[in-house]
């Protein structure tokens, strides 16, 4: 069998990472997850956050436990700040260096998990270009393995998702009211899917995604969302703006897509730019960040950028997930 997207698999994706007490026991998405779940991992993730200054929040919840990184597609963000929660949790973390890895000299992915399964991994961090692949692990592994999605093609992202979520709840409180612009390569985006789950399913008031129309989503991937190509109209009275990157690795014609100072022109969130935002706006990047091209450095690292805030979010919240699965395995 080979990882594909039907919808018959994404429908089994949503079953599969709960047990049968709903428990989560692997992170595939974020579609499927309810408000009340949703809210519990960020409250969860609050508790992984300690004052600047002092030291990192730790548990011993996950000594014993083993965690793999597996990322065949290249991370640094994400991989480190996985990294880092495993070890805070106290478990041990093995990252696998995919460059030399039996994958690439044409091993399957399954015989790789299986082989890892057979040194007593709990839970695997996947991250792959292929749409697919997290779930269809997922489904291979033995009952007492994890697997959480760490990026898998245009389609999925939930950690970051549910980062970015708690970075708005965190300077905003409630969802309802907001007006949330999500700006850039919109169509490529897995951090935009998740993001748009996560706050759909928590009520957020109105979610634009504002792009060239070469880089517009399927309206059908993203129910509810106002498909936009004029930014000015986008940003009016935003609080929230999220920028992309344009990721040129997920684009096979670069045809209808603007020339750099084109894009900068038109779609690039500038100081000035920013001023039809309200004025608390907060800005997000989920990194890695173009200076010049989809974000301004005055406003990548002015007054109202919460970008190194996600960051941290970041770790806490996959703190949080990890610690959470593990109490699933525990239960088992
Ligand atoms: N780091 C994010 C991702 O893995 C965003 C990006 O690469 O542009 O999707």
């Amino acid at each position: 069998m080979s990882p594909t997207t039907r919808l018959e698999d994404l429908e089994d994706e949503a079953t599969l990472q709960l047990d049968a007490k709903g428990n989560l026991r692997h992170l595939l998405t974020l579609k499927s997850l309810d408000k009340a779940l949703l809210t519990e991992m960020l409250d969860d993730a609050e508790r992984y956050l300690t004052a600047h200054g002092s030291l990192p929040a730790r548990s011993r919840s996950l000594v014993g436990r083993t965690i793999a990184n597996l990322f065949f597609e290249p991370s640094t963000r994400t991989r480190a700040s996985f990294d880092l929660a495993g070890k805070r949790l106290g478990a041990d973390v093995l990252n696998l260096d995919v460059n030399t890895s039996s994958r690439k000299k044409g091993e399957s992915i399954l015989d790789t998990i299986y082989t890892l399964q057979a040194m007593q991994v709990d839970v695997m961090v996947v991250r792959d270009a292929s749409a697919g692949v997290p779930a269809y692990i997922a489904r291979n592994v033995l009952d007492h393995v994890c697997i959480l999605n760490a990026g898998e093609a245009e389609v999925s992202h939930p950690t970051q998702g549910l980062l970015d979520v708690l970075t708005i709840r965190q300077h905003k409180g409630r969802f309802e009211n907001l007006k949330v612009a999500i700006v850039g390569d919109v169509r490529h985006s897995r951090v935009t899917m998740s993001v748009s789950q996560g706050l759909t399913t928590l009520g957020v008031g109105e979610l634009r995604l504002i792009s060239p129309p070469a880089l517009a989503p399927d309206p059908e991937s993203v129910p509810g969302a106002l498909i936009m190509d004029d930014l000015d109209a986008g940003l009016e009275d935003a609080d929230v703006v999220m920028a992309l990157r344009i990721q040129r690795e997920r684009i096979g014609n670069l045809d209808g897509i603007p020339g750099i100072d084109e894009y900068f022109a038109n779609y690039g969130i500038s100081a000035k730019r920013l001023e039809i935002a309200a004025p608390d706006v907060i800005v997000m990047h989920p990194g890695p960040m173009n200076r010049g091209i989809e974000i301004e450095s005055a406003v990548a690292d002015g007054a109202h950028s919460v970008i190194t805030q996600q960051v941290t979010n970041g770790v806490a919240v996959r703190m949080a997930v990890l610690d959470r699965v593990g109490r699933t395995l525990a239960a088992r």
